[in-house]
């Protein structure tokens, strides 16, 4: 078990790495952050920080030696980075987790070995491979890139035979997967933690809503009916299990108007959909990741109302004084620069009373 005072490695200095941050010294713990952008917004709020490349193994071990566990806030860190600190202190969670979720083939394949739905798919790795994985799983379908694909880069959309050529070129012929459109009502997440030894705890489900392929909104409950909420509180558990897996996971579904999920997504860290605990739930996701990696008790995860995560995108973070204004709603913002289209800058909650 990490005690307080100890110090936790964090790879990435985002938004994600510089909420863990704060999570963590609320719990007298400290955090070292490690990321290769000057200026990272996890620097601001932790005990120190190094700005090195991911290949850099001396950086790398000078880091792991100054860190009772290792964690992080993206899931491409790159699998030889993983197994190079694997050998120089625990990493939370396992180079297993993050092999599998970080190629979505592999991700796929996992999935598909436990039972659990995704939408059809085949890998592709040429165009001939793209014609015949067309052949099987018909119009629409969407090309995904196996690996570095977020926010709805990496991704092009087949409606005809004749979108083809140009898709895969978008990609830059890199290894892909073909998958089929799946007819959803909603789109939805579970936000869950496993802890160090096997014990599970899973928030409310939270229905999400994208605009430009970029998380907009988060509502909880989620307009699923019980059953189907218990269902994907099950499958989040099964990946765990399966995973033999420590700290918080986001796998994001999709759920058809009948009820029926399929996994689309899994990953193995807080997730933004998960946001609204800081200010909504009585341990935040943050909190629970923390707890989860240093072998404590996972936290509750009960919620306090209705809740309305909204993300400041871009220049919706020029409002940051409005907002700070607007009675009921709380303000997150990440200290970060330059306000670029489709960057995500903060986010707002507003936790209501439940209807
Ligand atoms: P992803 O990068 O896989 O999270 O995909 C980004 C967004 O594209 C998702 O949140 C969905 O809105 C949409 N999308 C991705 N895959 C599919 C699919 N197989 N069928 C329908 N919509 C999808």
């Amino acid at each position: 078990m990490i005690k307080p005072g100890q110090t936790i490695g964090i790879l990435g200095g985002g938004q994600l790495g510089r909420m863990l941050a704060l999570a963590a010294a609320r719990l007298g713990l400290k955090c070292h952050i490690y990321a290769p952008e000057a200026g990272s917004p996890a620097f601001d709020v932790a005990a120190c920080h190094t700005i090195a490349a991911y290949d850099d193994e001396a950086a790398l071990a000078i880091f792991a030696r100054s860190v009772a566990v290792i964690t992080y806030e993206f899931e491409n860190v790159p699998a030889a980075t993983a197994a190079f600190l694997t050998r120089l202190c625990p990493v939370f969670p396992d180079a297993r987790a993050l092999q599998t979720a970080q190629d979505r083939l592999t991700e796929k394949d996992f999935l598909r070995g436990l039972g659990i739905a995704t939408a059809p798919y085949a890998p592709v790795d040429d165009a001939a491979t793209l014609a015949r994985a067309v052949a099987t799983i018909g119009f629409p379908a969407i090309l995904k890139t196996r690996r570095m694909g977020y926010d709805g880069k990496g991704q092009a959309l087949l409606r005809k035979a004749a979108d083809l050529d140009a898709a895969y070129a978008s990609l830059g012929g890199q290894p892909a997967v073909l998958e089929g459109f799946v007819q959803f009502e909603r789109e939805v997440s579970v936000i869950a933690a496993r802890g160090r030894g096997g014990e599970f705890r899973a928030y409310d489900i939270c229905e999400n809503i994208h605009e430009n392929h970029i998380l907009a909104q988060t509502l909880v409950p989620a307009h699923l009916d019980a059953a189907t909420q218990h269902e994907a509180e099950e499958l989040a558990r099964r990946i765990c299990a399966a995973l033999d897996y420590a700290g918080v996971i986001g796998v994001e579904m999709f759920a058809a108007a009948n009820g029926a999920l399929t996994v689309n997504e899994i990953a193995p860290r807080v997730h933004n959909s998960g946001h609204w605990t800081l200010d909504g739930a009585v341990t935040s996701q943050f909190e629970q990741h923390i707890r989860a990696i240093c072998g404590w008790p996972l936290g509750s995860t009960r919620r306090h109302g209705r809740i309305e995560m909204r993300n400041l995108v871009g220049q919706q973070a020029d409002r940051w004084a409005e907002l700070a204004g607007q009675e009921g709603t709380t303000l997150h913002l990440y200290g970060k620069g330059d306000a670029r289209p489709g960057r995500k800058m903060g986010h707002v909650t507003k936790v209501l009373p439940e209807v």
